[in-house]
Formats: structure tokens, sequence, C-alpha cells
């Protein structure tokens, strides 16, 4: 029962096929320590490559809930802080490896070796981390408005008002949110992947005329209404239909022109 080798799957552990009848599931094919090494341990060895005469100095490595794939570094009172997002909270020590080098280097402005860069680039590009990378954003990124209350107008009262006057209260509700920018460009928006429609914040204000606000939801409304038509080559958001139903709000005119005087 000497040289395990590999199993066949490529897992760390012999399986069945280990004959040895010691009970216990023994590591195979462990080429180095890195494998056991914490990321404390790796930002540690790394610093001493980069800053061989440099105490290293006391170093955290915290893992945190980003919605982007990103990590920083800081020194702060003697102490190395690095933040790390949680999506690579498992990854393989030589990932953790060129991140290390990445941060460390940046931190005292230095040039990040190309390997290390690459290696790090090509782990993120990963058909299965870029899904996962993906998820996250939209499971995360479901919080960037600020609430559908605003300091002027309340969008639930708005949505339920047309929903009733327009769509026979039957309309379910999506997520509403207020923008956290004040966008004139992008006064309304769906995201069907979030079931959400947001709204610009410009229109929480005493100054901004109500019957333009309510247009813009309105519209809105009609995108869940009529969902995008993707048969064609080209999308076509705005459906004959969709068109036909906008104009039976009853001031659409007088709407439209106050948002052209808004832009
Ligand atoms: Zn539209």
């Amino acid at each position: 029962m000497v040289d395990e080798v590999n199993s066949p799957d490529g897992s760390l552990f012999g399986g069945d096929s280990d004959n040895s009848n010691d009970g216990f599931l023994r590591p195979v094919n462990v080429a180095s320590s890195l494998f056991f090494e914490s990321a404390v341990e790796i930002f540690a060895r790394v610093h001493r490559e980069i800053r061989p005469r440099t105490a290293i100095p006391p170093i955290d490595v915290v893992y945190k809930r980003f919605v982007d794939p990103n990590s920083r570094v800081r020194l702060e009172g003697g102490r190395i802080t690095v933040t790390i997002t949680d999506l690579l909270e498992g990854a393989p020590a030589p990932v953790t490896e060129a991140l290390a080098h990445i941060l460390i280097n940046k931190l005292y402005r230095k040039p990040v070796e190309r390997q290390h860069q690459h290696r790090y680039r090509m782990y993120l590009n990963r058909r299965d981390m870029r899904r996962r990378i993906d998820a996250t954003r939209q499971a995360r990124g479901r919080k960037a408005h600020k609430g559908s209350a605003g300091e002027t107008h309340d969008l639930v009262a708005i949505f339920e008002e047309l929903n009733t006057q327009h769509f026979g209260g039957m309309m379910a509700r999506p997520e509403l949110g207020w923008s956290h920018i004040r966008s004139r460009t992008r006064l309304g928006h769906f995201d069907p992947s979030h079931n959400m429609i947001m709204i610009s914040r410009i229109f929480d204000d005493p100054r901004a005329p109500r019957l333009a606000l309510e247009y813009v939801m309105f519209h809105e409304m009609l995108h869940l209404r009529y969902p995008v038509d993707h048969s064609g080559t080209r999308r076509c958001v705005h459906t004959p239909e969709f068109k036909a139903h906008e104009k039976q709000f009853p001031e659409f005119k007088e709407a439209k022109a106050l948002l052209r005087k808004l832009w």
C-alpha cells in the first residue's frame, strides 16, 4: 500500500480501490505543502518573496460578499488587511497565491508579474466561474435601488392606482424602486430578470409633475404586460400592441410634452 497514485477521477482522496484496511481516507498525490497553507500563510509567504528584507506585518484575510469579484488590500496601523470576494473562498491555492502577488505588489506599487496576472484571469474566466459571477451579480445587484417609498412619492401607491385604472387591478406587482442616480436619460426601466421596475429619482421631487411620473410608470408596466418579442432578428421592445395600449393613457400627449420639457 505504498505509493498510492491518483484516484482515477482525479479526486484528492483514495476511493474504494484503496485496499489499505486502516479505514481512513488518505490524501494522495499532494505534491507540495502548498495545499495546506491557509490564505494568511500564502499572503505572508508572498510578502516575504516581494519584500525579503522587510519584517512581515500581521496579515488579516477576510472573505466578503461583493456584487462583483473584487478584492482589496490596505496597510493601516502596521497591519495588512486583505478583503477577497467570497467567490474565491474555495479557490485552489495557486489562484490565491496569484492573487496575493497581484495585491501585495499593488500595495507597494510594484509591477505585477505576468504569470500571476494570467493565472488569476484564467481562473475567473473559466466557464463555471463566469456563471457563478453572473448569478452572484444578479442575486446581489437586486438592491441597487432605494426602495419604493420616496420622499415625495410612493411608487407602490402609484403602481396600484394605475393597476386599477388600466389593468383591472390584475397586474401582479413587481419589485418597485427609486434609482440611486437622478438620471435624465433613463427615466424608467423594467428589468425582467429581477422582475423589477426602477424609476429615476428625478421624479421624487415636489417640483416634478406627478403626471409625468405616472406616465413613466405606465410605460414600464406595459413592458411587463407585453414582453419583448425575440422572434425576429431585431428585438422589438415596443410592439404595435404596446404602442396601441400606450395611447390609451388619458393625458398621453400632455405627459409626453412634460417629459420633453424635463429633458
Ligand atoms: Zn420602453
